[in-house]
């Protein structure tokens, strides 16, 4: 299976990082060692002294695809679920100065949370769902679907253009605004509407 995620999709999170809001989708993939489930803990890679959580929406591909149209799109997911893409931003920076690939920074052990699935049928509405990110109690993130630039029907359309999508293959669809480093003893809960998706500890 293949982890694909989507960069600088939410216009305040671009302004953040002093980004230029992107003309196509932005995007990067990460290797299934990635990912870490089952509110496992995460440990800070001892190579970054400043790793920055990402929540983001979680689709998963359910068919077989390949030159997607938009209008079809909708076929190719049936569950969504909440993430996060951990970040080594320090390390990105370097790469990104030099103009290096960001497989380092993006792609290393642990830096794909994932939750569980739920049907998407389970809300009304794809283009309307909350989400947010608690740190210790505190939200840092909130977003919300319908302010992604690029929404889950367009991403899969322009992946698809690249890459034959398969079964079980996940698509990360971009952080909002908020992202800051964590520290070892950090406790991070993801909602999505008003239900907990995961609950893990920072190592
Ligand atoms: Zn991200």
């Amino acid at each position: 299976m293949k982890i694909f995620c989507i960069g600088h999709n939410y216009e305040a999170h671009a302004k953040e990082l002093k980004n230029l809001l992107p003309a196509e989708p932005v995007i990067f993939m990460k290797p299934d060692t990635a990912l870490l489930r089952n509110n496992a803990p995460f440990y800070i890679p001892n190579f970054s002294g400043e790793v920055h959580h990402e929540v983001e929406l979680v689709f998963r591909i359910n068919r077989l695809g390949k030159g997607i149209n938009e209008k079809f799109a909708h076929r190719y997911y049936n569950e969504i679920g909440l993430g996060i893409d951990f970040t080594a931003r320090d390390i990105q920076y370097q790469l990104m100065q030099k103009g290096l690939p960001w497989e380092k920074c993006k792609a290393f052990d642990g830096s794909a949370v994932i939750s569980e699935f739920v049907d998407v049928n389970h809300y009304s509405n794809p283009n309307a769902i909350s989400f947010r990110l608690e740190v210790n109690g505190d939200v840092r993130q909130h977003g919300n679907s319908g302010d992604m630039l690029f929404g889950v029907d367009r991403i899969i359309s322009e992946l698809s253009k690249y890459f034959t999508l398969k079964i079980g293959d996940l698509i990360y669809t971009g952080t909002p605004a908020g992202i800051g480093a964590v520290a070892i003893g950090d406790r991070l809960k993801g909602f999505i509407e008003d239900e907990c998706f995961f609950d893990f500890v920072v190592k």
